[in-house]
């Protein structure tokens, strides 16, 4: 599965969005201290740059499951590492955005994904950390995904022990398997694919989990069948 990791292996250091002077001047009249500000039409421009920068700079990929996004991340979501609703002040923090999926971002929704600060007090509103070691879970700005994630058998995603990969995969909800999906046809591991998955739901005895390994199976099926 080398092949796919490098396809899925982006990193976002040093990429991050470089806010311009005039949006730059919008932010500095408009501070943000709720975590609604962010729907203030002073930044719907600012926001959409943004959201076209990560779509591009990320591969068209989300930043935690990998999925492929809309070129110009249209209908998928800027994504707050730390959500803005624990943290509105950071909501423009560079090293905290990035661009995820709907599923990602909503399965996130309003988790803490920081560290405990070492002082307990946490962290301050002011100050967003720029190091890896205080976000809980993968920060694309930091982290390199293959240090946290793997593929196994030729479909699924697993997150690395003692990595942010546990956290992550939890966080996002990333029992889904839809997500290799999208690089089947481009690895032609189709009909790898599909022996692992079948393989795979003859000892699955949970429900939801042969629910949605029957789904990705039948949409291989397809591909396999319409080729
Ligand atoms: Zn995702």
């Amino acid at each position: 599965m080398a092949k796919l990791l490098k396809i899925l292996d982006y990193s976002l250091a040093n990429k991050a969005y470089s806010i311009k002077n005039t949006e730059q001047a919008i932010l500095d009249a408009n501070p943000t201290y709720l975590k609604d500000d962010w729907d203030k039409s002073c930044f719907n421009k600012l926001k959409s740059s943004i959201r076209k920068h990560y779509a591009r700079r990320q591969g068209r990929k989300c930043a935690y499951c990998r999925i492929t996004i809309n070129p110009d991340g249209s209908g998928n979501a800027v994504e707050h590492i730390m959500p803005r609703i624990k943290k509105p002040q950071w909501m423009f923090v560079l090293h905290n955005l990035s661009i995820s999926c709907i599923n990602c971002n909503s399965s996130k929704g309003k988790q803490n994904t920081m560290r405990q600060h070492e002082n307990n007090y946490g962290h301050s509103p002011n100050h967003c950390p720029n190091d890896t070691i205080e976000f809980k879970i993968f920060n694309p700005h930091f982290d390199k995904w293959s240090d946290h994630f793997e593929i196994q058998d030729e479909f699924f995603l697993v997150p690395k022990p003692n990595t942010k990969g546990p956290d992550t995969y939890k966080f996002c909800n990333l029992h889904r398997y839809i997500i290799v999906l999208d690089y089947i046809d481009e690895l032609k591991i189709r009909e790898k694919s599909f022996k692992s998955i079948t393989k795979r739901l003859r000892k699955e005895k949970r429900v939801h989990v042969k629910e949605q390994l029957e789904i990705a199976k039948e949409a291989i099926l397809d591909m396999i069948e319409n080729n």
